[in-house]
């Protein structure tokens, strides 16, 4: 149906242009003014072992504290990573991230910290620089760091990304593939790309519960994880029935609600000073 377009239908498109820019401008403002008073604040989300319910990873969380709420990255990376101030944002997060996780180190010399990044920033040489001096200055070998990009980031970017991946395990930090079955990518890249861990995708692992047909979709990447011999993680594991399935096909390690919620440095403090398993509630499989 063709419609006709009036002089006042420009108008009022133009004025909803300004307003999607005056938008934009106000919440890049805000971004600048948290980085000034520090209010991006890293969160931890434990990673289990599959058998033995035991802490072996962190994945760390962007949070943002403003104005005594807590917000979820979908509320700023985006922005972020538009105003070309996530590389601020992210060194804000890592300096924090990285001072926490060497004094869990301490306890847990096996620990690892798994960092999510954006692609922009892994094809920027200075970023890989910051992050290593990060390293050294808090005594963290970068064997115990893990990097994860998501796999619809891989799709665009293939043959940069190789390089920039590359560069990264020759420095012994491990790479994992995150929201593995989302991205519509061929499978191609993963004999092309030699990364170290691939997390199914939480919509999987919902999918769990319900059909076991279509369950049957997270054993499938469960299984050719196996079969790539790189090591698995499930991530939004809600229930025993989901975290018993997930064990039983052979996934290594677990991450949901089931068994922890993103949580403070405080919290992870008490976690790892009482060295017990996540979860104490919940029986062992
Ligand atoms: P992600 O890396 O796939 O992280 C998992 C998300 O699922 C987290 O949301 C986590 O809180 C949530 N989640 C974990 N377990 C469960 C569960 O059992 N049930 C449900 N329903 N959700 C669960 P969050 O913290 O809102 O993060 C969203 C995304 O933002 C992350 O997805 C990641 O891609 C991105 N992100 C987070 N922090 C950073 C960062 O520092 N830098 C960049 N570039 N991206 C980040
Ligand atoms: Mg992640
Ligand atoms: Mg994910
Ligand atoms: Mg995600």
């Amino acid at each position: 149906r063709a419609k006709k377009v009036s002089k006042s239908d420009y108008q009022f498109y133009s004025i909803e242009l300004d307003h999607a820019a005056e938008l934009r401008i106000e919440q890049e403002a805000a971004i600048a003014n948290a980085l000034k008073d520090s209010e991006f604040i890293p969160y931890y989300q434990p990673v289990v072992n599959a058998q033995s319910f035991l802490l072996e990873k962190l994945e760390m969380l962007a949070r943002w504290h403003h104005g005594g709420k807590i917000k979820g990255p979908e509320s700023f990376i985006s922005i972020a990573e538009e105003a070309n101030l996530i590389d601020k944002v992210s060194y804000q997060l890592l300096f924090q991230a990285l001072m926490d996780f060497s004094g869990w180190l301490v306890k847990m010399p096996k620990l690892v910290l798994s960092v999510n990044i954006s692609v922009s920033q892994l094809v920027e040489p200075q970023f890989m620089a910051t992050v290593l001096m990060l390293l050294d200055k808090n005594n963290i070998p970068p064997s115990n760091i893990e990097i994860e990009i998501t796999e619809s980031s891989l799709a665009s970017n293939l043959d940069v990304m190789k390089k920039a991946l590359i560069e990264i395990q020759r420095r012994g930090i491990s790479i994992a593939i995150d929201d593995f079955g989302t991205g519509y990518s061929s499978l191609s890249y993963l004999k092309d790309l030699n990364f170290d861990t691939i997390k199914v995708d939480q919509k999987f692992v919902a999918d769990l519960n319900e059909n076991r047909k279509k369950g049957e979709l997270a054993l499938v990447i469960v299984n050719m994880a196996k079969s790539l011999h790189v090591n698995c993680v499930a991530e939004g594991v809600e229930s025993q029935e989901q975290a018993k399935i997930l064990a039983e096909a052979g996934c290594q390690q677990l991450q949901g609600y089931y068994f922890s919620r993103p949580k403070s440095k405080l919290d992870i403090d008490s976690i790892i000073t009482a060295g017990l398993r996540i979860n104490q509630s919940r029986t062992l499989l």
